[in-house]
């Protein structure tokens, strides 16, 4: 078994923490959440009094400043496969970023206290109904009225979606240009702006999923972020860590499923034996075991190459592609090896199984990520010329 080397001692006593503040205010209410369909406000507000959210945040935002990546891994291996549905993750290292790194500072003074405290969540808004994949051709409106801006259009599968107080819109702002783009902070109780159905999934009860509709929305110019023509080059910066910590997700999901099928199988017993014991599972948990070193050794050393800054949309691409389908196929064969048990939604391999299968679609489906791998090749349309 793969011993990562990428955490150090305070590394592992802030996970000591978390998983014992995950126990007290988490995992008890995991059950009640996945009825409701959504996480709680509270556990929002406690996960910001305990210093959990946007960690990188300056002090003077009640942030710790603490920009090492590493610490959100922690968040996301010690709650996700137990909680799925509390999207720290999101909120951390996919918009709050945004907020960080590219938003004003006046911006920054109004939201980021909000943020690391809790009391404001974070979404992100780029899928719609007509267009996931294809960013460049949403239909998401921005005008420029003079004093503010205009924004018409709907958005759909927004992670967050209902809790969510501050939502970053991408909108086109050239009805010409498919590339110029607009991203826009459009705040809670902002008049137009509308939530949909909190939607049904095949998994990840606990997560509010949502559409959301901007009717006439008048966005005050004070809430553009960075450029209004380009959103998409800010965009395609930053998915390269929303892929990082996804797939940091993924792999930790699939170890936990890994973990609970060979106890499972040690003591499941068969034709006088454990099933464990069959050559069979022995060899599927053999080539397990091994796909998730390897993932692991890719996320790590993917992880050290986004601490130093270099990690490149390909490198994002291909750990993003190969932890989803590690897991995709890891939950897969655990079920398997549980038999029937692992069809009960009683059984925590039935719920992994559900949750991971939305891990090769978003974030950019696996095809995406080929298309962006296959390019670093050379081996697109333009090769041909
Ligand atoms: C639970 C959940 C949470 C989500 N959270 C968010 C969120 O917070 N914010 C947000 O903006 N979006 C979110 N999404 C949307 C998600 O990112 C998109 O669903 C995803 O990018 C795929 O887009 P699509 O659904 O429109 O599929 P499509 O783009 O219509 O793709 C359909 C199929 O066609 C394939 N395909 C498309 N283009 C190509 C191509 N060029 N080559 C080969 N195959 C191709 C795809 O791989 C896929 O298999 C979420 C989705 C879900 C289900």
């Amino acid at each position: 078994m793969l011993k990562r080397r990428i955490y150090d001692d305070e590394h592992e006593m802030f996970r000591r923490t978390v998983r014992a503040w995950a126990e007290k205010e988490v995992f008890p209410f995991a059950e009640d959440w996945r009825e409701a369909g959504c996480v709680s406000r509270e556990v929002w507000k406690k996960a910001g009094d305990e210093g959990f959210l946007c960690m990188f945040a300056e002090e003077k935002y009640g942030g710790l400043g603490l920009q090492d990546f590493r610490y959100d891994m922690i968040l996301c291996e010690e709650i996700g496969p137990f909680e799925p549905g509390l999207f720290i993750g999101l909120h951390n290292r996919v918009v709050g970023p945004y907020l960080h790194k590219v938003a004003s500072v006046e911006q920054r003074d109004r939201f980021m206290p909000g943020v690391v405290s809790g009391e404001t969540i974070l979404a992100i808004a780029m899928t719609e109904p007509d267009t996931g994949s294809d960013l460049a051709a949403i239909r998401t409106r921005a005008v420029d009225m003079g004093d503010h801006w205009l924004l018409n259009g709907t958005k759909t599968f927004i992670s967050n979606g209902i809790l969510a107080g501050l939502v970053l819109v991408a909108a086109r702002t050239n009805p010409e240009a498919s590339h110029e783009v607009g991203l826009f902070w459009v705040e809670d109780g902002t008049p137009g702006f509308t939530r949909g159905r909190n939607l049904k999934k095949v998994g990840l009860e606990s997560q509010d999923t949502a559409e959301l509709f901007f009717d006439n929305v008048k966005v005050p110019k004070a809430n553009v972020l960075g450029d209004p023509r380009g959103g998409f080059r800010t965009m395609m910066t930053n998915l390269a860590e929303e892929r990082l910590i996804g797939s940091v997700g993924f792999m930790a999901r699939a170890e936990h499923a890994f973990k609970i099928t060979r106890d499972f199988i040690l003591q499941r017993r068969a034709f006088g034996r454990p099933i464990g014991t069959f050559q069979n599972s022995r060899f599927k948990m053999a080539s397990m075991r091994t796909e998730l070193d390897a993932g692991w050794a890719l996320v790590d050393h993917c992880v050290r190459e986004h601490l130093e800054g270099v990690l490149s949309a390909e490198m994002a691409a291909e750990v993003k592609l190969f932890s989803s389908e590690v897991e995709g196929r890891v939950v897969d064969e655990c079920l398997q090896l549980h038999g029937g048990a692992g069809y009960m939604d009683e059984y925590q391999i039935s719920r992994h199984y559900r949750d991971a299968r939305i891990s090769r679609i978003y974030a950019g489906t696996s095809e995406i990520m080929r298309e962006i791998i296959g390019r670093g090749l050379g081996l697109d349309e333009r090769a041909q010329r």
